[in-house]
């Protein structure tokens, strides 16, 4: 069912806008006035009827149905009629509409001279991306209007037949400066090694690639926020020199031996493990507590500042030699300082036990690492 209708100012009776509808056309016009982002925001009309209601005075408006039809062609062929009859504001009569109607309400159309002027000034024209993003939205609401033009079944049938086929760059010619920059482009990756033609890919690199690929790949890519960040942070928080290491089959008979704690005060506690003692003092993990046991040093902080613990086994005590005693006695202490080396007492893995330095690795190692 399509059908025209007006746009009449009640209170002198001036007709200033004819249109050609089909279901939901009238109501959608305040809809339009509305939304900055339709392509016709700004036009006169919409311009006009954003006037009225901000000023309060739509009610003033009466939109009319004028005449039903069952053909399209009827309805705009009478909406022609009807635009002649009033007469367009730049034809000296009293309607906002831009053009003479019978064509389809999407719009003006504009002569071939005055086309020819927008595609010469749009040359090289490059949009910033606000625009952009409101062309994208302009798009978007004119394939969500069904009254649009670019819904009618004419273009549809043109989009059809046009999508046939191949169809990339449809219709699209370089021009000749275009084609020689494209040719030289191509031309240049050619020489430095770039681009589809050199796509052999080496022993080595497919090896390197196949190395990289290895393991779980599916959070490749992604970025932690800042919570998770701060879990982490909170999770490592200390010195994590024991962290992933399994204790050895020797270890785990020492956290079996009598444990010792000597508190600030001089008083010795005695435990029946070094696990005992560890849940006795409400310490969560054993490394902190392997850690002083290695080390002999007092606890430096917390609510254990000060203590010392040992075992029976005297040997799980390791002297701390000459040359490391003014050493810190972790990376964080030493970064603290600004001192380059610490000295844990921990061997490293190829059981050196030296100092290691803050900026990573055990001295005898890094010191000993063949240069390139
Ligand atoms: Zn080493």
């Amino acid at each position: 069912m399509y059908y025209t209708y007006t746009y009449t100012y009640s209170l002198d009776g001036t007709v200033f806008y004819v249109g050609k509808g089909k279901s939901r056309r009238c109501s959608a016009h305040l809809y339009i006035a509305f939304n900055k982002h339709d392509t016709r925001y700004e036009s006169y009309f919409y311009r006009k009827l954003r006037k009225l209601t901000t000023e309060g005075r739509i009610d003033e408006v009466v939109i009319e149905k004028v005449k039903e039809f069952s053909e399209e062609t009827e309805a705009l062929a009478h909406e022609k009629l009807l635009i002649k009859r009033y007469g367009r504001q730049v034809d000296g009569g009293s309607l906002c509409n831009l053009t003479l109607g019978g064509e389809g309400t999407s719009g003006y159309t504009h002569t071939n001279e005055t086309k020819r002027k927008i595609a010469e000034s749009s040359k090289g024209r490059v949009h910033s991306q606000t625009t952009k993003d409101r062309i994208a939205v302009a798009t978007k609401s004119q394939h969500d209007d069904p009254d649009s033009a670019i819904n009618s079944e004419q273009t549809k049938a043109k989009l059809r037949e046009a999508s046939k086929g191949n169809t990339s760059a449809l219709g699209h010619t370089h021009s000749p400066e275009t084609r020689q920059k494209i040719s030289e482009a191509v031309q240049q990756a050619d020489k430095e090694g770039r681009g589809k033609r050199h796509h052999e890919v080496s022993a080595e690199t497919r090896a390197r690639m196949s190395e990289a690929l290895k393991g779980n790949q599916c959070a490749k890519g992604y970025k932690r926020t800042d919570a998770e960040k701060e879990a982490i942070r909170q999770r490592t928080l200390g010195n994590q020199h024991w962290l992933g290491k399994q204790h050895s089959k020797e270890s785990i008979d020492k956290m079996g031996t009598t444990a010792f704690a000597k508190l600030p005060s001089g008083v010795i506690q005695e435990y029946p493990s070094i696990n005992a003692m560890r849940e006795a003092l409400g310490v969560k993990g054993l490394a902190t507590l392997l850690r002083a046991i290695r080390s002999g040093k007092p606890i430096s902080k917390g609510k254990l500042a000060g203590w010392v613990f040992y075992t029976e086994l005297e040997d799980n005590r390791i002297e701390v030699p000459e040359e490391y005693r003014d050493l810190p006695r972790s990376r964080k202490e030493a970064k603290a300082l600004g001192v380059e080396r610490y000295y844990t007492g921990a061997p490293c893995k190829y059981e050196h036990r030296d100092a290691r330095y803050v900026s990573g690795g055990c001295c005898t190692c890094r010191d000993n690492r063949p240069t390139k």
